[in-house]
Order: C-alpha cells, then sequence, then structure tokens
C-alpha cells in the first residue's frame, strides 16, 4: 500500500459532537496503523454557519481526545479557486454545463413532476445547448450554475465500499447535479473532491450520512482524472429509540465537551467511542492506545447502527452506562500519580485543594486517592462523592439520612458521646478506634452495625463508602471528632 493519508474535515458549525469525534477516531486509528498521515481539513465553505467558536471547539476537542493531526488544519474556503478551476476544467473537457434554467422553469418541472407522481430530476434541457446558444445566452447577462454532465447509458456509479460492500447507482437515477451556484461559488460536493484529490487522500472514511453523495463523487473523480480513494462508511449512531443523536433532542450529552466537563478520561473516551460501531471480534472492551492501534481495521466496522444508549429519563446514569464503567475502569485501573494528578485539577476547579497535597501531605492525598477511586465513575466524583476527605462543605446524601439516621433517633445523642471517646483517643489507628467503637456499643446495649452506619453518614456523607475503620484513619482525628459534635444537625 502506498502511503495511507486519511482525513478528517468537519464542518464547523457546532461544538465537536462524539459522533465526529469517533470519524476522527477511527481516521486517526487507521493512520496510525499504517505509518500514515492525518490531515486535518475545516469545511468551512457554509460561511453563514461555520463560526471561529466552533473551530476552536472542534481543535480543543481532539487535542483534549489525544488525536493528534499530521497536516493542516487545512481550510477549504481557501482554496475555492481551485474548486473553480477544477469546475472551469470539467467545462472544458465537455464534462459539464453551464444551466440557464430559471428558478421559475425548474419549480414548474418539479411540480409537474409531482402531479404526475414521477420522481423528479433534471430533464437536461441545457444540456442540448449549442455553443452559440450558450454564447448568446451569457453575452445577454443571464445568470447560470454549472451542471455535471452524468454520462448517458445503462451503466452504473459504483464503488467497493470497505464496510458495505459494493454500492451501485444507475446512472439513469442521477440526474445532472450542480456544481457551481449562479453566484459562481462551487457546491460542496465538487470542493469535498478536489480537496481530496489535493490532499492525496487513499481512503475516506466517513459516516454512512455521506453513502448517498459518494457515487456522484466516483463520476467527479473520473472526470477530473483522478484515482478515486478508497471509501469506508461507517454505521450511524443512534439511541436506544432508534432516533439520530443530536443536539435538539439528546442536548450536550452528545458534545465531547460534556465529557470532559463531567470527568471522563480523554482516552475512556476514545475506548468507549471506538466500540461505537467496531469490534475487535471477541468480546475484549479494554484496550491501551497502542493496543487499539494493533487491533483497529476498517473490515471490523459493523454494518449495523450503533446504539448509545442514553435514557434521558433514567437518573442514576447520566449517560450510556457503558461509557461510565468504561471510565470507571480507567479511574480504578490507571497509574496513580496520573489520576491524582486528574483529580488534583477537579479539586482546583472547585476550590477545594490544598497545596499541602503536593507536599507535605501528598502520601495522605495519594492514598486517599487510591483509597477511595474504586467506587467511583468520573473523576468528579472527587469532588462529589468524595469531598468530604477535602472539604467540610460536603453534602449529605438524603437517601443515607433517611436509611442511617432517621430510623434510629438515638444517634442524636450517641454520635456527640461517641466523639467524646473518640478525642481522648491516644492514636487514631484501625484497631485502636474499633476497639473503642464496640467497647462504646456494648456498654449502651445498642448494635454497633446502626452507630457505624450513622457515623459513616455523619463524616462521609455517603450511604456506602470504604470499610469505616479504613475511612476514619484517613479523615483524622481531629475531623472525625468535629463532624460527630456537629451531627445534631442530621436530625433537624
Ligand atoms: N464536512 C463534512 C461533514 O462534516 C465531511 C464529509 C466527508 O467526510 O466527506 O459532514
Amino acid at each position: 500500500m502506498s502511503e495511507v493519508r486519511v482525513r478528517f474535515p468537519p464542518s464547523p458549525t457546532g461544538y465537536l459532537h462524539i459522533g465526529s469525534a469517533r470519524t476522527a477516531l477511527y481516521n486517526w486509528l487507521f493512520a496510525r496503523k499504517h505509518g500514515g498521515k492525518l490531515i486535518l481539513r475545516i469545511e468551512d465553505t457554509d460561511i453563514e454557519r461555520s463560526t471561529q467558536a466552533s473551530i476552536d471547539g472542534i481543535l480543543d476537542g481532539m487535542k483534549w481526545l489525544g488525536i493528534d493531526w499530521d497536516e493542516g488544519p487545512y481550510y477549504q474556503s481557501q482554496f475555492k479557486d481551485e474548486h473553480v478551476a477544477a469546475a472551469n476544467k470539467l467545462l472544458e473537457e465537455g464534462n459539464a454545463y453551464k444551466c440557464f434554467c430559471t428558478k421559475e422553469e425548474l419549480d414548474a418541472k418539479r411540480e409537474a413532476a409531482r402531479v404526475a407522481k414521477s420522481d423528479y430530476g433534471y430533464d437536461g434541457t441545457c444540456r442540448a445547448l449549442t455553443p452559440d446558444e450558450v454564447a448568446e445566452k451569457e453575452n445577454a447577462g443571464l445568470p447560470y450554475v454549472v451542471r455535471f454532465k452524468v454520462p448517458e447509458g445503462d451503466g452504473v456509479a459504483s464503488f467497493e465500499d470497505s464496510v458495505y460492500g459494493k454500492v451501485e447507482k444507475p446512472l439513469r437515477d442521477l440526474e445532472d447535479f450542480v456544481i457551481v451556484r449562479s453566484d459562481g461559488s462551487p457546491l460542496y460536493m465538487l470542493s469535498n473532491v478536489v480537496d481530496d484529490i489535493r490532499d492525496r487522500i487513499t481512503h475516506v472514511i466517513r459516516g454512512a450520512d455521506g453513502l448517498g453523495n459518494t457515487p456522484r463523487q466516483t463520476l467527479l473523480y473520473h472526470a477530473l482524472g483522478a484515482k478515486q480513494p478508497i471509501f469506508a462508511h461507517m454505521p450511524l449512531t443512534l439511541d436506544h429509540q432508534k432516533a439520530k443523536i443530536s443536539k435538539r433532542k439528546h442536548g450536550e450529552i452528545v458534545a465531547v465537551h460534556f465529557y470532559k466537563e463531567h470527568g471522563f478520561i480523554p482516552w475512556a473516551l476514545c475506548n468507549f467511542l471506538v466500540l461505537l460501531g467496531w469490534s475487535p471480534g471477541d468480546d475484549t472492551e479494554i484496550f491501551s492506545r497502542e493496543e487499539l492501534i494493533e487491533a483497529f481495521s476498517l473490515e471490523r466496522i459493523n454494518r449495523s447502527n450503533s446504539i448509545f444508549n442514553y435514557k434521558k429519563d433514567d437518573p442514576k446514569f447520566f449517560t450510556d452506562p457503558k461509557a461510565l464503567s468504561i471510565n470507571a475502569h480507567y479511574l480504578r485501573t490507571m497509574d496513580i500519580e496520573v489520576i491524582a494528578e486528574m483529580a488534583a485539577e477537579v479539586l482546583k476547579g472547585e476550590g477545594i485543594w490544598d497545596e499541602a497535597y503536593a507536599g507535605e501531605k501528598r502520601q495522605w492525598y495519594l492514598d486517599t486517592v487510591e483509597l477511595i477511586r474504586t467506587r467511583f465513575h468520573t473523576l468528579t466524583d472527587f469532588a462529589g462523592a468524595g469531598r468530604a476527605y477535602f472539604a467540610e462543605d460536603y453534602e449529605v446524601e438524603e437517601r443515607a439520612i433517611k436509611k442511617n439516621i432517621a430510623k434510629h433517633p438515638d444517634l442524636e445523642k450517641y454520635l456527640p458521646q461517641l466523639a467524646d471517646k473518640l478525642a481522648e483517643l491516644p492514636d487514631f489507628e484501625h484497631d485502636t478506634v474499633e476497639e473503642a467503637l464496640r467497647t462504646f456499643c456494648e456498654a449502651l446495649g445498642v448494635k454497633s452495625g446502626i452507630v457505624i452506619n450513622g457515623m459513616r453518614t455523619c463524616v462521609t456523607g455517603r450511604l456506602a463508602g470504604p470499610s469505616m475503620f479504613e475511612a476514619l484513619g484517613f479523615l483524622g482525628q481531629d475531623r472525625v471528632v468535629a463532624r460527630l459534635r456537629g451531627s445534631g444537625k442530621l436530625f433537624s
């Protein structure tokens, strides 16, 4: 294979969508696997809808995900002259023609086709104009579009898609499509091909929503004397009700920045995204970067649509549960220093970072992160579910109060009494604290489970968590005693 050259050509009309990120990822994996190049091209020819904020968001999102590119960003709008030159070449060589039909004329034909219940396609009126007729109309200043001349006959426009197999479209079903508007601006269909030819793209890996354009694009390649690239169309990603995932329907949950803000580890998101439409052939789900580059192939992209399993009404999970479980996996297993750094960013963002965690309390900080990370799904949990380890302003879960506090009103006097006992301890080691607690419970004749759960709720704010005695050691004597003394507010 000659050097692999793939491209990611987003249209900068919104934030980086997870579907686009998946496209970028597949192209990146393919380039890396084959030692090729990934070209980033911003398709900004829709001037009305393209924005700088969107371009910035796309670049930031790619950088955050770790999807690096080798060339670009190129901007499609800078190549307008080339696109027009290609259209002129097609005109000169008889592969395109000027069409002077007015909007009214075309509308009337379309309406007639509708009434006759037949499919509308441009009828080729201007294809038959003689050079003199064309010159006359041009001299009269009549506006025109440029149409591509679809070859006549029984042939087909076809290509071998790496995912969908042979795709064929009878030429008869293709109308002479417009490649340059009457204002002289080239159409996307043409620009996209001209750019891919110039950028020497060998593989076009894009969403199956592009499949409808591809037969016409193969005709353009041919007419421009260029070799057509290998196409691989990826299945669409739908929600659990089979609707296309979109901002309108699903909100920010489809944006890459949402995952950044909600404590995802960039590689975990990539790992989740790759599985939306590709499988390794067995049930492996977790891949390191190197493993995934090695395992990835176009042939293993699925044809069937992938499901982004997000149920808006399921309060338990805020996104696809698989995305969360993959993120949790990385959170649990990645190098502790790396996770500690990521957690530090979250704590800083919340204003609960203590510089001592980088200095004299470093070991305590690392051990605490290690202790609590096993139950977390996202990095933001360090400032949420794990907040009591780092700050005093932690919330106490409603369900914990219901279960562990409200049912045991006697705890209102027990917890402060326990605080006094714990304050007297010479050290706060696991066994010392456990012993003290058991003695305390026995003396009162109360089940230790009730006191332990009440204490957990009070000092960590959570219904569940690491072993209580271990957690107490991390929180330390002073904080535990103070929190138990202040437990009265839980009973109001
Ligand atoms: N700019 C197009 C899009 O964002 C790219 C289509 C293609 O890959 O050819 O949908």
